[in-house]
């Protein structure tokens, strides 16, 4: 059985309050001891997409990375280029957008490295023996550390249903082609009768797949990758895709991803997942959402399967229902979870250590 720290916090709690919290949840599961002198130690995290308000503050990990820089190794904030039309898909843009969110040597002391490269090129296929894929394709700068530390902030998602530390780690130390690999089964597909030809999908879409023809949008799903972007930017439900066929496999491949990630960091990663300012979307989205429910606190573990567990435990525990599911019916966000402890990354067995 794994253990799982858990802090809880009021709502809205100032950022003083939230960075002790964390480094609280630091020395309580000791998380010092997956850092050693001189090794490099990636600190995976999303900076927010443009106009995203939910991603987490910057000033609430600070004094993480003094507790961390006491073991006089490398630390380094690091995330990969996107899949999507955004600030995010190549490392230029991407430094800028970290940068206007406050994520900066000069605010937090460590730099920003994006570990994919600049046109995200820069990976190398690791061997796994998973369901779908024998080998994954994750980024050079994560997989060259010796030790990771990945903090999540917990939403829901268009297509898995939630994001927490199993996706943070999957899409998020693949580089594009990864999650292109990860995608390839989305199949948007649209609703005539709901579509109102607004061509919003048209203006996201990275593939250039879609048109409008006869006032209804049209998916060339020849050219479409399965980034699921004109699914979130569609304001009228007009583009939907199939459960089974779509969402099942990429959650399951998304543990696939995790799996290789994770391989040749046994003893040497960690876990703090933030559910503070929970949103129906991730913050890849470019706009700010309200959030769906109040802010719970945050959690922490060695076991990526543990964490995200006690996850949606605590979050239908105290919004008093599954609000991922209301949320998403369409989408059960399980498969991730149950698909990476068949694979023996993690367990749904967890003990949970409730903190002050
Ligand atoms: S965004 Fe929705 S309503 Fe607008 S064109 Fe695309 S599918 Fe139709
Ligand atoms: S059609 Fe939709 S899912 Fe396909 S590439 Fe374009 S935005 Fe992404």
């Amino acid at each position: 059985m794994s253990k799982v720290w858990f802090s809880p916090l009021e709502e809205n709690a100032s950022p003083d309050i939230i960075s002790q919290k964390v480094v609280g949840l630091y020395n309580a599961a000791g998380f010092e001891r997956i850092f050693d002198k001189d090794e490099f130690a990636a600190v995976k995290i999303h900076f927010g997409e443009k106009n995203n308000t939910g991603h987490i503050n910057p000033q609430w990990i600070k004094p993480l990375f003094d507790a961390v820089k006491e073991k006089k190794c490398k630390p380094f904030l690091t995330d990969t280029n996107t899949l999507y039309r955004g600030e995010r898909q190549n490392s230029i843009n991407h430094l800028m957008q970290a940068y206007r969110h406050g994520f900066c040597v000069e605010n937090l002391g460590v730099p920003v490295i994006i570990a994919d490269g600049l046109l995200s090129k820069n990976y190398s296929e690791v061997s796994i023996d998973g369901k779908h894929l024998k080998s994954v394709k994750i980024a050079n700068d994560i997989l060259h550390s010796q030790s990771l530390m990945v903090l999540s902030h917990v939403t829901g998602h268009v297509l898995t249903g939630m994001g927490a530390a199993i996706k943070n780690v999957a899409m998020g130390c693949a580089p594009r082609s990864g999650k292109q690999i990860q995608h390839a089964d989305v199949r948007p597909e649209v609703r005539a009768e709901k579509c109102r030809a607004c061509g919003l999908c048209i203006q996201w879409c990275p593939r250039d797949a879609i048109q409008i023809y006869d006032g209804v949008a049209r998916i060339d799903i020849g050219k479409c990758y399965g980034c699921g972007e004109c699914i979130a930017t569609c304001r009228h439900h007009a583009i939907k895709h199939s459960f089974k066929d779509t969402s099942v496999p990429l959650q399951e491949k998304m543990a696939e991803y995790a799996l290789g990630a994770l391989k040749d960091k046994k003893g040497k990663c960690c876990f703090l997942n933030f559910l503070t300012h929970i949103t129906k979307e991730c913050d890849c989205v470019d706009k700010a959402q309200d959030k769906v429910t109040k802010d719970i606190g945050i959690l922490a573990s060695y076991d990526p399967v543990a964490i995200d567990k006690a996850t949606v435990d605590l979050l239908r525990e105290k919004a008093g229902k599954d609000i991922l599911r209301r949320l998403w019916p369409e989408n059960d966000y399980s498969i991730q979870i149950k698909h990476a402890e068949s694979l023996g990354l993690g367990s749904g067995n967890y003990e949970l250590v409730i903190m002050d």
